[in-house]
């Protein structure tokens, strides 16, 4: 395996719309961040033999990998000799949130290998900051950008939320005028979602003003020279997220911590670890695995893999893929609607607009 992600589950404070495995600090302040890098370190050892000896990409998720210090990252992470496998074109992203962020620690990770910084920004309103749960002021946006490239970093992705109630086109203008400040190279914009029970659902836009939101995103970021190359990503040239490039090629990767999901492409099985801090580190203290479930991927579930990762990307998918009459019609009619595009470089191949990637979901069932 040449991908490798790290689940790194504390974080400051519980955002109220994350569905990632993670713990606030209320949650935590019993836990013992000794006995989280005992176990990651036995959970390396134990599955140092699936990497491969040069690694294409590295990235340490969760959570908020920047509330560890890189020197325990780095005893953690010892048994899989990273030194060997590393190389100047590995992709190494760390994600950090703006609360977090500590010029010594970033130079730190640098030193470490981190060579790309992925920003959970979210918002730029501090009524929006406050209803989504953040722990950060709008100030600390520009500061931690400020901190992170003072440190070196060169690749620096932003995460955005869009379609965040009372969220306006202007509110988006500001947000994007101060990010593109500075030198990003990367921007992520997903849409808010939030479980029927969580009391801020019922103030959440309508569809067509996500529509509206997400297209407005599509037309700011390409006339600023960002390429849409996935539903929710957008890069300049040469920056795309090579590690998620990895997942929506279907390649192969190893996850380690508490909830990581790992992928092994040749023999279509996939893997995930328990989503409990407690019980992840109990099982390896016992020297015992930490995966609580695994699934082969029978015929059905990997054909709507593949259209699901195809759909995803501009490179899109090839024509001889519509292999029935249903599909062909389908695809014709998704193509009057302008959802959907004979690829502007290859005419075996279509792809989503930017309006398909804005209602995809839809498009991947009637297509698969
Ligand atoms: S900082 Fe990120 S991972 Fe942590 S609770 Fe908030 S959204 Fe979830």
């Amino acid at each position: 395996m040449k991908s490798l992600y790290i689940h790194f589950p504390f974080c400051e404070s519980k955002c109220h719309y994350c569905d990632f495995y993670s713990l606030g600090q209320e949650k935590t302040k019993h836990s013992d961040p000794d006995r989280f890098e005992l176990a990651l370190q036995k959970e390396a050892e134990q599955n140092a033999h699936l990497l491969a000896d040069s690694l294409d990409t590295l990235f340490f998720g969760g959570g908020t990998p920047s509330m560890t210090p890189p020197d325990s990252m780095a005893r953690a992470l010892r048994p899989l000799q990273l030194e060997k496998r590393l190389s100047a074109s590995t992709e190494w992203t760390m994600e950090a949130n703006p609360s977090s962020i500590l010029l010594e620690n970033m130079q730190g990770y640098r030193a470490l290998g981190v060579n790309r910084v992925s920003m959970g920004v979210q918002a730029m309103r501090a009524d929006f900051l406050e209803a989504l749960g953040r722990v950060h002021s709008r100030e600390a946006v520009p500061r931690a950008l400020e901190t992170v490239f003072r440190a070196g970093f060169e690749n620096v992705s932003v995460d955005l939320l869009c379609g965040v109630p009372g969220q306006t086109e202007s509110d988006l203008t500001e947000a994007m005028e101060c990010l593109t400040q500075f030198p990003i190279s990367h921007l992520s914009c997903y849409l808010l979602t939030l479980p029927k029970q969580n009391p801020m659902s019922r103030s959440l836009p309508d569809e067509e003003t996500q529509l509206q939101h997400l297209l407005w995103v599509h037309d700011w970021m390409t006339s600023h020279g960002f390429d849409h190359y996935e539903i929710s990503n957008f890069a300049k040239p040469g920056k795309r997220a090579r590690h998620n490039l990895n997942y929506w090629h279907g390649n192969s990767y190893l996850g380690l911590g508490p909830s990581a999901h790992s992928f092994d492409s040749q023999n279509s099985l996939r893997w995930k670890n328990v989503s409990s801090l407690h019980r992840y580190c109990s099982l390896l203290e016992k020297n015992e695995s930490p995966t609580e479930a695994k699934e082969a991927l029978g015929p059905q579930e990997k054909n709507l893999e593949k259209w699901m990762l195809a759909l995803r990307l501009d490179s899109g998918f090839p024509t001889q893929w519509l292999e029935s009459h249903l599909q062909r019609n389908r695809a014709g009619l998704l193509e009057k609607q302008g959802l959907i595009e004979t690829h502007p470089a290859d005419p075996m191949r279509k792809r989503l607009t930017a309006r398909g990637f804005a209602l995809s979901d839809q498009i991947i069932q009637t297509l698969a």
